[in-house]
């Protein structure tokens, strides 16, 4: 081994604005695997790879900006911090904030965020509140408080977070030895589709790379302000992570596009249920539902022959399965999939599993 990976902030200390005088607040995030999908690569003619953001500490790309805007809080004095979330932003800064020593306070839609997500930020001592209205209504008001109150604002407009999340890029070039041909990448707040664009152009800048990839983003059909080009004033999807109706960093974002020539894409439920599912039965990963919009746009742009045969692409897959798994537990009817059970007894089982008998055995 040549060395043990330390976290975004020292792996990357030279691109990232901290000092000797920084306080590195790290849960060792980052250093994500890039996978090979070649069943994916079958499917669209592209030569295909995830980069799975569920392995980092709490089990979301989250991780990466998070140990940044903790570590510049408690640099700045900081004693507590506040987000506004669809879930995982409050289980990375409920973590941080533990590992830091200061408190967390985070504001979630009511009812709209999911179990995984919810029991790490209440396992992590977060101050966390259900508030009667949607992501957009919790993002007001924690802003609004950390205009008027002592506690720092930890939500992705907080320019730290895009900082530290660029760092997925850089790991990209690094491990594909070149910058992919497109990056593919669900779209809520639009913030890390903007910190992927923002990494690939440092490193084509710097000479390390040779290109910046064409920048995908999906949003789910009922939550897609970026695509209809306004705000959706009562955002409804089943990917809870990307149910946004006003995505904070929307101008940042277009820029992203613009200098990109890439692309925002509507993904209905039903297409991200569907590779919900090629990810988990074809690939081997297991995300949660919003981490499958940029699997979904792939297949969609690729059917529509967008993407040309044996181009390289990345495609981020945002969060875990783990976070939310009920719905893995469902069968392409919506039904629900339900284990066969059997007797303790070889012949039931065999017969249960289709097996036949080996040649010679008995
Ligand atoms: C936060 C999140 C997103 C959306 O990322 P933005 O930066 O808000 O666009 C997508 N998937 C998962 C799992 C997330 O937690």
């Amino acid at each position: 081994m040549t060395h043990l990976w330390r976290g975004v902030i020292r792996e990357y200390s030279d691109r990232l604005n901290v000092t000797d005088a920084t306080p590195v607040v790290t849960l060792g995030e980052g250093g994500t695997p890039l996978i090979a999908a070649p069943a994916l690569s079958r499917r669209t003619g592209a030569n295909v790879f995830i980069k799975y953001e569920g392995m980092n500490p709490t089990g979301s790309f989250k991780d990466r900006g998070m140990t940044m805007a903790i570590s510049k809080a408690v640099e700045h004095g900081a004693q507590a911090v506040i987000c506004a979330s669809t879930g995982n932003t409050s289980a990375s800064a409920a973590a941080y904030a533990v590992q830091a020593g200061v408190t967390a306070a985070v504001l979630v839609p009511e009812g709209k965020i999911a179990l995984g997500k919810l029991s790490q930020a209440l396992a992590h001592n977060a101050s966390l509140l259900q508030v009667q209205g949607n992501f957009d209504d919790c993002l007001d008001i924690a802003r609004e408080l950390s205009a008027n109150y002592p506690v720092h604002l930890v939500n992705s407009v907080n320019p730290d977070r895009i900082e530290g999340q660029k760092t997925g890029a850089f790991e990209v070039v690094e491990q594909l030895g070149k910058a992919p041909d497109f990056h593919f990448i669900p779209v809520g707040n639009a913030g890390n589709y903007t910190a992927y664009h923002r990494g690939y152009k440092e490193f084509a800048e710097s000479g390390i790379s040779d290109r910046v990839p064409r920048m995908f983003g999906f949003q789910a059909e009922g939550s897609a302000p970026m695509v209809l080009g306004y705000p959706v004033k009562d955002p409804e999807t089943i990917a809870s992570a990307i149910r946004i109706g006003n995505p904070a960093s929307w101008e940042l974002a277009l820029s992203a596009r613009d200098d990109s020539k890439g692309y925002f894409g509507a993904i209905s439920d039903a297409k991200i249920l569907e590779a919900h599912r090629v990810l988990s039965a074809e690939v081997g990963v297991f995300a949660e539902l919003a981490s499958a919009a940029g699997v979904a746009g792939l297949l969609e742009r690729a059917a529509a022959g967008e993407i040309p045969n044996g181009a390289t692409v990345v495609i981020t897959v945002t969060g875990h399965g783990l976070k939310d798994p009920q719905w893995a537990l469902r069968n392409e009817e919506g039904g629900e999939a339900q284990p066969t059970v059997v007797a303790v007894d070889v012949a039931e089982v065999a017969a249960a599993l289709k097996l036949v008998p080996t040649q010679g055995a008995e």
